[in-house]
């Protein structure tokens, strides 16, 4: 799958923007807490986790092996449940003019299949990596030796930290949907930006292209 991918960029000189996909291109906590309504149980944004904030309409928190079984469910129906996060779609649409977009994410790759029809469905035709890997090594394969201007935008900490180990020269741009879960959100750490919104992370990442 990223074999693929690299032969697309091998020729390519134009910036390359990587974007995680849950809670960066669509939507994840809010369609999750549908899903979770429709089996009694509810996503409490008590705080900046999952575990211990998913309960039972009647009160008693789930279970962390309860949470994973709902989240493979969850991922299994993705396409019942998830939407485009607000101003993803234009703003990629927007930037793909000019860079060359990758998406990915660390989905098993059992559900690939129904993520990418998803995807199409809702008009964001970039290739897709689906891998439970490290991002920052496979941020650093798809810049090679090339010598282009890459960004990267993730939600979760972690992989923005994996990236700026291995690819340092990679803007790094925390992004999340949700409102609320993204208000509680501890500091991202050094040399990564918080984007409030798409439009914010648009400017950053035409600044950091040269293409502001
Ligand atoms: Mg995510």
């Amino acid at each position: 799958m990223i074999e693929s991918v690299l032969v697309s960029l091998a020729a390519s000189t134009r910036p390359l923007l990587v974007c995680d996909v849950d809670e960066v291109v669509l939507e994840f906590l809010d369609p999750f807490d549908a899903y979770l309504n429709s089996v009694d149980h509810r996503l409490h944004p008590d705080s900046f986790r999952l575990t211990g904030n998913v309960r039972h309409f009647g009160g008693e928190a789930a279970t962390a092996e309860a949470v994973d079984a709902f989240q493979e469910e969850f991922f299994r129906t993705q396409n019942k449940w998830q939407k485009p996060a607000r101003n993803a779609r234009e703003t990629l649409d927007r930037l793909s003019a000019g860079a060359d977009v990758v998406l990915l994410t660390a989905m098993p790759p059992r559900h690939q299949g129904v993520r990418r029809t998803l995807l199409d469905l809702l008009g964001f035709h970039f290739p897709m990596i689906a891998t439970e890997e490290p991002k920052g090594p496979v941020v650093r394969q798809l810049i090679a030796d090339r010598g282009v201007p890459a960004a990267f935008v993730d939600d979760i900490f972690t992989n923005l930290h994996s990236v700026r180990a291995h690819a340092p020269d990679c803007l790094l741009i925390n992004l999340m949907a949700n409102d609320i879960f993204r208000t509680m959100a501890p500091d991202p750490g050094e040399r990564v930006h918080k984007a409030e919104s798409w439009l914010e992370a648009e400017r950053l990442i035409r600044r950091h292209f040269g293409q502001d």
